[in-house]
């Protein structure tokens, strides 16, 4: 789509070339939503491309994911041995409704600022316990966990002009075990409910991630594998029936349903 708002785009290659900021500016990532509907209230992208951001750097302490990473370079990236959740990021990946532009244009970033429920960029990180690195416009950088960074169906803690900088993924949730279950109401259509659950190699520190089903993220915790009726339990006390996301891809009725349902098998699996 012409968005014919457009006056100017800036290619800045410093957070200092972007001066003050507007309210009728945005961050450009991939352009892919951007890009799919009228921005009437924006005058000026800020293209993030010319940052020239690594998009991906792993150290022993873990994944260094850049907001403008491409879908299809996590996507390709095939961490050391140890790190047993890597196929995890695949199964995401192929969860996410996807065309060829979004495949090759969209970012990490911009599917997690996006804060969408069913954005599985989100699931992905927010399940391997990452950490976003912001950059406010003008304060020192601050860091939150991805789970706490999307507050609601498209809405997130970002402030005006703050820029998604990274996502950390520590080694110490790259090296778990994981089991994900994933529904759509229709064949590659957007996920009703994408759940993960990771578990260290000794059976310990069991977190399950629900994803889509809610609006935003919602993680339990458990020091050890939970019972069938133990879960159960968690997941009622965290979730009344009028917290499941309700829209055209599924009730909120559906979504719990299948919540309790995948949760189980992720922990059986694990178990
Ligand atoms: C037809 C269609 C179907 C879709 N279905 C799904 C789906 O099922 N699941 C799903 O998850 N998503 C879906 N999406 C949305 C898709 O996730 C987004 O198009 C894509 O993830 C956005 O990434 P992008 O890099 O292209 O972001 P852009 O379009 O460039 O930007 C998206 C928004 O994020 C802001 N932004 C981008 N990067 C940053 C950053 N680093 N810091 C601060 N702000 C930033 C931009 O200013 C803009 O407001 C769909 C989109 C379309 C058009």
């Amino acid at each position: 789509m012409n968005l014919d708002t457009i006056t100017e785009v800036k290619r800045p290659v410093s957070l200092d070339d972007v001066g003050p900021w507007r309210s009728n500016y945005a961050w450009l990532a991939g352009g892919t939503w951007l890009y799919s509907e009228p921005q009437i209230a924006t005058d000026t992208l800020i293209d993030l491309d010319a940052f020239g951001w690594q998009p991906l750097g792993a150290t022993s302490k873990g994944l260094e994911i850049a907001a403008t990473c491409r879908v299809a370079d996590l996507h390709a990236f095939a961490g050391p041995e140890e790190w047993r959740a890597v196929p995890l990021f695949r199964q995401c990946i192929d969860a996410f409704l996807m065309s060829f532009k979004i495949w090759n244009a969209a970012t990490i970033g911009g599917n997690v600022v996006m804060s969408l429920p069913a954005g599985a960029m989100i699931s992905l990180t927010a399940a391997l316990e990452g950490v976003c690195t912001l950059w406010p416009r003008d304060a020192e950088p601050r860091t939150l966990p991805v789970v706490d960074f999307v507050t609601g169906n498209h809405k997130n803690v970002l402030r005006p002009g703050e820029l998604l900088r990274s996502i950390h993924l520590p080694a110490s949730a790259l090296t778990k075990r994981h089991a994900m279950r994933q529904m759509s109401l229709t064949r590659l259509g957007r996920s009703a409910a994408l759940i993960v659950g990771t578990v260290d190699g000794d059976g310990r520190n069991f977190l399950l991630t629900v994803t889509a089903a809610t609006p935003r993220p919602v993680q339990l915790r458990f020091d050890r594998m939970p019972t069938t009726t133990e879960l159960r339990q968690a997941i009622d006390e965290r979730l009344s029936p009028e917290d499941y996301f309700q829209d055209v891809h599924g009730s909120a009725a559906y979504k719990r349903h299948i919540t309790y349902h995948f949760a189980e098998q992720i922990r059986a699996e694990l178990a």
